[in-house]
């Protein structure tokens, strides 16, 4: 049945003037829209996928959900996707989207400009974007092109998700993101500024300067990685009084700690420091799940950076042959340890490394979660309600109750009994402006 739709109340309008006051907007949406949904899938606001609802939206905002095809009041738009499954748009909760590793890029660190650089950060922020990633927590960047990129975006200069941004990581010397490790000396002079920080007086700097950059989360290399020339990928890498003191120098400005960590003893010290999410995660051990739980610790499980630097170590020379032989030890084992995590009750929020392989194949992410036993449902909530939890953003994304943006996403056919439809997304609004439309993208 349907109902009619009622004219906002003044006081309605005032409270969604005042939250969208001070907001920088993408675009100018229509004001006024409401999008029919065949079915809504939103874990946050239902256990159960909800069937033909009309999302009504004013100024970018939900302002409500309704129970059957409402008619649009005089002037507003109709978004009809009554044959399509609505979800609320997806969160990336680590990107890199300055950046892709491909045949040859390690090269690129030694001819690229900042404005190549910046080119192919606003690429690649339009392909996530068109996938049906409406939000991106981007763990590390090169040359601030992280911050000019989400501000260019806020601006609406060009298309792409709403940015969290990192700036660049901290890493200890030597470590997994010192630019500098595995070349040459005298080539690479990284200093505080780019994030190489050793002792405790030079993490507090490192941290304040990241944060005095534009920051809005900082990322800490608390074990090797994979992707670095030089370290190996499990071993731990700051110490436990250097992470409380980039905790502690983040919490004082309000800012969460990411903990990029793929061996047990480095993830342990660095949720004992008190981080908000351990990225990876691929040797954790029961304690450390243990203590993710009890802190409410997420794991960002990035399964599909590991499948594909495994799929990609195999063709000879494609990475260095340190690189490659941490890529086949360490990739397949990713899907194994999310199994484990999920068994164990530990939070998981949605999460890839784009950029670790080629930007827009985020979406495959929902396969491998639900290969690792992960249900459909749980995943979604993963990459909606628990990342946006995660960014201390539950206030206005990751579901679409009233108040929060209008950020839709939706696909043909029922993503619960086939979870990588989400592999195709035909629509995609942010804040309540169209980017795609029947698969395609809206001229921008
Ligand atoms: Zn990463």
């Amino acid at each position: 049945m349907s109902q009619p739709i009622r004219p906002l109340s003044l006081l309605v309008r005032a409270a969604i003037g005042l939250l969208i006051g001070g907001v920088a907007h993408a675009a100018e949406p229509a004001s006024s829209i409401v999008v029919h949904c065949g079915t809504l899938i939103d874990p946050a606001a239902s256990a159960q996928p909800l069937s033909e609802r009309s999302i009504v939206i004013e100024q970018g905002r939900v302002v409500r959900v309704d129970s059957g095809f409402t008619a649009a009041p005089a002037g507003a738009q109709t978004i009809d996707l009554r044959k399509a499954t609505c979800l609320p748009g997806f969160i990336d909760s680590h990107t890199h989207l300055t950046m892709e590793f491909g045949k040859g890029a390690y090269l690129s660190k030694f001819v690229d400009t900042d404005g190549d650089i910046a080119y192919k950060a606003a690429r690649n922020a339009k392909t996530v974007l068109m996938t049906g990633f409406t939000t991106v927590r981007d763990l590390g960047g090169q040359h601030l092109v992280d911050v000019a990129l989400k501000n260019a975006i806020e601006r609406g200069d060009v298309p792409g998700p709403r940015m969290l941004v990192a700036t660049n990581l901290l890493s200890i010397s030597g470590g997994h993101g010192d630019p500098s490790a595995g070349y040459r000396e005298e080539l690479f002079h990284p200093t505080e500024a780019d994030g190489v920080v050793d002792g405790v007086d030079s993490a507090i700097r490192g941290t304040r300067i990241a944060i005095k950059r534009g920051a809005d989360v900082i990322k800490v290399t608390a074990t090797g990685g994979v992707m670095s020339v030089a370290d190996h990928g499990s071993g731990p890498q700051f110490t436990s009084p250097e992470l409380q003191a980039i905790v502690e120098t983040a919490k004082s400005h309000g800012l969460k700690v990411a903990a990029h960590a793929h061996g047990d003893e480095g993830a342990y010290i660095a949720v004992s420091a008190g981080v908000s999410s351990v990225e990876h995660g691929t040797y954790l051990t029961p304690k450390t799940y243990a203590l993710m739980k009890k802190n409410h610790v997420y794991l960002v499980p990035t399964v599909i950076a590991g499948a594909s630097v495994a799929e990609a170590a195999k063709t000879p020379g494609f990475f260095p042959p340190s690189v490659q032989a941490k890529a086949l030890e360490i990739g397949p084992l990713m899907v194994a340890a999310l199994g484990r995590a999920w068994k164990a009750g530990v939070p998981i929020a949605f999460g890839t490394d784009s950029g670790v392989y080629p930007h827009g194949r985020n979406a495959r992410e929902f396969g491998y979660m639900v290969e690792a036993g992960v249900p459909p449902f749980e995943a979604i909530r993963a990459a909606t309600q628990n990342a946006a939890d995660l960014l201390d953003r539950s206030k206005d994304i990751g579901t679409l109750q009233p108040g929060h943006f209008a950020d839709i996403v939706a696909v043909q056919g029922d993503p619960l009994t086939d979870i990588r439809l989400l592999e195709r997304i035909s629509f995609v609004m942010k804040q309540g402006r169209t980017y795609k439309a029947d698969g395609n993208p809206v001229a921008f």
